[in-house]
Protein backbone atom coordinates (compact mmCIF):
# COMPACT_ATOMS: atom_id res chain seq x y z
CA UNK A 1 0.00 0.00 0.00
CA UNK A 2 1.12 3.37 -0.69
CA UNK A 3 0.51 6.57 1.73
CA UNK A 4 0.86 9.84 -0.19
CA UNK A 5 2.17 11.89 2.10
CA UNK A 6 1.12 15.07 0.57
CA UNK A 7 -2.18 15.10 2.57
CA UNK A 8 -0.10 15.36 6.17
CA UNK A 9 2.11 18.03 4.80
CA UNK A 10 -0.64 20.13 3.98
CA UNK A 11 -0.62 21.21 8.00
CA UNK A 12 1.16 21.09 10.39
CA UNK A 13 0.12 18.91 13.57
CA UNK A 14 -2.26 16.71 10.82
CA UNK A 15 -2.67 13.44 12.12
CA UNK A 16 -3.84 10.49 9.78
CA UNK A 17 -3.67 6.87 10.75
CA UNK A 18 -4.08 3.79 7.86
CA UNK A 19 -4.49 0.45 8.18
CA UNK A 20 -1.92 -1.38 6.05
CA UNK A 21 -2.50 -5.20 4.77
CA UNK A 22 0.72 -7.58 4.45
CA UNK A 23 0.14 -8.18 0.70
CA UNK A 24 2.22 -11.55 0.63
CA UNK A 25 1.61 -14.77 1.63
CA UNK A 26 5.34 -15.17 2.92
CA UNK A 27 8.27 -13.27 3.92
CA UNK A 28 11.54 -13.74 1.72
CA UNK A 29 15.37 -12.89 3.11
CA UNK A 30 18.33 -14.65 1.26
CA UNK A 31 16.41 -16.29 -1.06
CA UNK A 32 14.62 -18.35 1.78
CA UNK A 33 10.77 -17.61 2.09
CA UNK A 34 9.04 -18.13 4.93
CA UNK A 35 5.19 -18.45 5.49
CA UNK A 36 3.47 -16.01 7.74
CA UNK A 37 1.21 -17.88 10.68
CA UNK A 38 0.03 -14.74 11.52
CA UNK A 39 -0.21 -11.22 9.60
CA UNK A 40 -2.53 -8.41 11.24
CA UNK A 41 -3.03 -5.63 9.55
CA UNK A 42 0.06 -3.17 10.21
CA UNK A 43 -1.41 0.30 11.80
CA UNK A 44 0.19 3.52 10.59
CA UNK A 45 0.02 6.68 12.44
CA UNK A 46 1.57 9.69 10.71
CA UNK A 47 2.48 12.87 12.00
CA UNK A 48 3.36 16.15 10.44
CA UNK A 49 5.70 17.57 13.14
CA UNK A 50 6.31 20.97 10.43
CA UNK A 51 9.40 21.76 8.73
CA UNK A 52 8.65 19.09 6.47
CA UNK A 53 9.45 16.20 9.08
CA UNK A 54 7.02 13.59 9.85
CA UNK A 55 6.93 11.04 12.59
CA UNK A 56 6.03 7.32 11.28
CA UNK A 57 4.52 4.99 14.08
CA UNK A 58 3.75 1.63 13.15
CA UNK A 59 2.43 -1.30 15.42
CA UNK A 60 3.59 -4.76 13.63
CA UNK A 61 2.34 -7.96 15.16
CA UNK A 62 3.15 -11.05 12.59
CA UNK A 63 4.08 -14.51 13.24
CA UNK A 64 6.22 -16.25 10.98
CA UNK A 65 6.76 -20.14 10.48
CA UNK A 66 10.57 -20.98 10.55
CA UNK A 67 12.56 -24.05 10.81
CA UNK A 68 14.57 -25.00 14.07
CA UNK A 69 18.23 -24.58 13.11
CA UNK A 70 19.11 -28.05 14.52
CA UNK A 71 15.94 -30.21 14.05
CA UNK A 72 14.04 -28.48 11.05
CA UNK A 73 10.90 -28.70 12.56
CA UNK A 74 8.72 -25.74 12.16
CA UNK A 75 8.74 -23.02 14.74
CA UNK A 76 6.24 -20.22 15.46
CA UNK A 77 8.47 -17.26 15.56
CA UNK A 78 6.30 -13.84 16.62
CA UNK A 79 7.55 -10.82 16.39
CA UNK A 80 5.46 -7.94 17.93
CA UNK A 81 6.52 -4.09 18.25
CA UNK A 82 6.21 -0.81 17.54
CA UNK A 83 8.62 1.31 15.47
CA UNK A 84 8.89 4.59 15.53
CA UNK A 85 10.65 7.24 12.89
CA UNK A 86 11.22 10.31 12.13
CA UNK A 87 12.05 10.89 8.32
CA UNK A 88 12.58 14.42 7.09
CA UNK A 89 11.10 15.21 3.60
CA UNK A 90 13.66 17.96 2.71
CA UNK A 91 15.95 15.75 2.23
CA UNK A 92 16.35 15.19 -1.38
CA UNK A 93 16.39 12.24 -3.42
CA UNK A 94 20.75 12.10 -4.06
CA UNK A 95 20.49 12.63 -0.25
CA UNK A 96 18.29 9.89 0.25
CA UNK A 97 19.73 7.59 -1.71
CA UNK A 98 23.20 8.30 0.18
CA UNK A 99 22.02 7.64 3.33
CA UNK A 100 21.65 3.80 2.40
CA UNK A 101 19.42 2.24 6.12
CA UNK A 102 17.29 5.24 5.63
CA UNK A 103 13.80 6.02 3.34
CA UNK A 104 14.06 2.96 0.64
CA UNK A 105 10.53 2.86 1.65
CA UNK A 106 10.28 6.36 0.61
CA UNK A 107 8.76 6.58 -3.39
CA UNK A 108 8.39 10.25 -4.28
CA UNK A 109 6.34 11.30 -1.96
CA UNK A 110 4.83 7.96 -0.85
CA UNK A 111 5.01 6.10 1.63
CA UNK A 112 5.67 2.23 0.42
CA UNK A 113 4.00 0.35 3.31
CA UNK A 114 5.33 -2.88 2.12
CA UNK A 115 8.99 -2.42 2.07
CA UNK A 116 8.42 -0.09 5.35
CA UNK A 117 7.02 -3.79 7.28
CA UNK A 118 9.62 -5.88 5.39
CA UNK A 119 12.82 -3.81 6.71
CA UNK A 120 11.28 -3.88 10.01
CA UNK A 121 10.57 -7.37 9.59
CA UNK A 122 14.19 -8.17 8.53
CA UNK A 123 16.27 -6.35 11.24
CA UNK A 124 14.46 -7.97 14.31
CA UNK A 125 14.29 -11.65 13.04
CA UNK A 126 16.49 -13.29 15.46
CA UNK A 127 19.57 -14.82 14.49
CA UNK A 128 18.96 -18.45 15.22
CA UNK A 129 15.86 -20.35 15.79
CA UNK A 130 15.40 -22.69 18.19
CA UNK A 131 11.83 -25.69 19.04
CA UNK A 132 13.42 -25.44 22.25
CA UNK A 133 16.38 -24.55 23.93
CA UNK A 134 17.79 -27.87 25.04
CA UNK A 135 16.84 -29.70 20.95
CA UNK A 136 18.76 -32.72 20.61
CA UNK A 137 18.42 -32.26 16.68
CA UNK A 138 18.28 -35.20 14.32
CA UNK A 139 20.60 -37.78 13.69
CA UNK A 140 22.96 -37.34 11.18
CA UNK A 141 22.97 -40.71 10.05
CA UNK A 142 19.30 -41.55 9.49
CA UNK A 143 17.83 -38.37 10.04
CA UNK A 144 15.79 -39.67 13.11
CA UNK A 145 13.98 -36.52 14.98
CA UNK A 146 16.06 -37.53 18.46
CA UNK A 147 13.54 -35.44 20.11
CA UNK A 148 10.89 -37.70 18.99
CA UNK A 149 12.54 -40.56 18.84
CA UNK A 150 15.39 -42.49 18.86
CA UNK A 151 17.19 -44.99 16.54
CA UNK A 152 20.01 -47.75 16.57
CA UNK A 153 22.79 -45.87 14.60
CA UNK A 154 26.24 -46.10 15.99
CA UNK A 155 27.18 -42.65 16.31
CA UNK A 156 30.49 -43.43 17.99
CA UNK A 157 31.38 -45.66 15.27
CA UNK A 158 34.94 -45.29 13.49
CA UNK A 159 35.71 -43.01 10.39
CA UNK A 160 35.65 -45.56 7.40
CA UNK A 161 39.33 -44.43 6.17
CA UNK A 162 39.78 -45.41 10.01
CA UNK A 163 38.64 -48.99 9.96
CA UNK A 164 40.74 -49.63 6.44
CA UNK A 165 43.82 -49.11 8.76
CA UNK A 166 42.67 -51.05 10.99
CA UNK A 167 42.38 -54.03 8.80
CA UNK A 168 45.64 -53.84 7.21
CA UNK A 169 47.19 -53.55 10.79
CA UNK A 170 44.73 -56.77 11.60
CA UNK A 171 46.00 -58.48 8.09
CA UNK A 172 49.43 -58.05 9.68
CA UNK A 173 49.04 -59.69 13.24
CA UNK A 174 47.85 -62.68 10.84
CA UNK A 175 50.72 -63.37 9.15
ZN1 LIG B 1 14.55 -28.39 17.14
ZN1 LIG C 1 20.14 -42.63 13.37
Amino acid sequence: MLIDLNEILSETGKEKQYKAPIEKDFFTVNNESYNYNKKSDVLFKIVNKGKKVIKVDADIDIELIMPCGRCLEDVIVPLKQTVSKDIDLKKTAQEREDDIEEDVFLNGMNLDTEVFIDNEIFVNLPMKVLCKEDCKGICYKCGTNLNTGSCDCDTTELDPRMSKILDVFNQFKEV
